[in-house]
């Protein structure tokens, strides 16, 4: 069982998770789809218990489009592992609309069936650098107790545009704190993520989807030049997190991880970004959809 300790001197709080050190990792650069993976089809008796899957039917058989199932080695009480797709390989960017549509309604339902219990936090983690343990892409939902002040940005104002979509807006802060930083913000403002209508929904999907391509289309052509920008680039394929925050104003947070935090950083909180989120816009917007 997890264990929520106040450090006293920032008013933050950490979790102590024994369990997780035990977690599989298959996550290596360069290693291939030949292997035995527990969130592939055929394999669901193996991992956690399904709590959902979409759409309806026998659990831990195969047949489904996206699994829920419980974490087995969980960092809260309540820790719950999205499965996107059967697919062993491709994720966000390059599966169909509808699928990602489905990962998205799945994140919602998820979202509202949990609220119950505290705070509802969905992340993603690509690639090693982004601390994946499992290669086959999956989101995250943790469930933290409501008593627990969660340090978090305030949605900041929208700058540095990079597409605009009926309902959603795509953007670089101009506080970013990560080079291409990338936040997706609903026009409609004021709800929690678990509040979104059924065309907003279906409008992400296209938009999360197209902000990935851009990303990682930019960042893993080296030469793309940019007179005055940095040339920063991903190492060993994409690696990136992104969180949907859990509160009121909600948005999603896209953070490509190139570079390490480091001793600066660690000592004094405080954010060193290489790259101007202006630039960091301007040349998102230039990428391909
Ligand atoms: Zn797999």
């Amino acid at each position: 069982m997890a264990k929520f300790v106040p450090d006293v001197t920032t008013n933050r709080w950490v979790i102590i998770a024994e369990g997780r050190i035990k977690r599989p990792s298959d996550v290596k650069p360069g290693t291939g789809v030949d292997k035995f993976c527990i969130f592939c089809p055929g394999y669901e008796k193996i991992p956690g218990v399904e709590l959902y899957r979409t759409p309806d039917g026998e659990p831990s058989t195969v047949g489904w489009k996206v699994r829920v199932i419980a974490n087995k080695y969980p960092i809260t009480d309540f820790h719950e592992v999205i499965i996107h797709s059967p697919d062993d390989v491709l994720d966000l960017d390059k599966l169909s609309l509808d699928q990602v549509h489905q990962v998205l309604l799945t994140f919602k339902e998820r979202f509202n069936y949990n609220a119950k219990n505290g705070h509802v936090l969905i992340f993603n983690n690509v690639g090693e650098a982004a601390g994946a343990s499992i290669s086959h892409p999956h989101s995250q939902l943790v469930v933290i107790p409501k008593q627990i002040n969660l340090d978090t940005l305030a949605f900041e104002p929208v700058m540095n545009v990079i597409e605009e979509s009926s309902h959603f807006c795509v953007f670089c802060p101009e506080f970013s704190q990560w080079p291409f930083e990338t936040w997706i913000a609903p026009k409609n403002r004021g709800k929690y993520f678990g509040e979104t209508s059924a065309e907003e929904v279906s409008d992400l999907a296209a938009v999360l989807q197209n902000t990935l391509r851009r990303l990682i289309t930019h960042l893993t052509r080296g030469s793309h030049f940019h007179p005055g920008v940095p040339a920063v680039v991903f190492k060993n394929g994409p690696a990136y997190n992104f969180y949907i925050y859990h509160g009121q104003d909600w948005y999603i947070r896209i953070i490509p991880r190139l570079i390490h935090r480091a001793g600066f950083e660690l000592g004094t909180g405080l954010s060193v970004n290489i790259i101007d989120p202006a630039d960091a816009a301007v040349i998102l917007k230039e990428e391909i959809k």
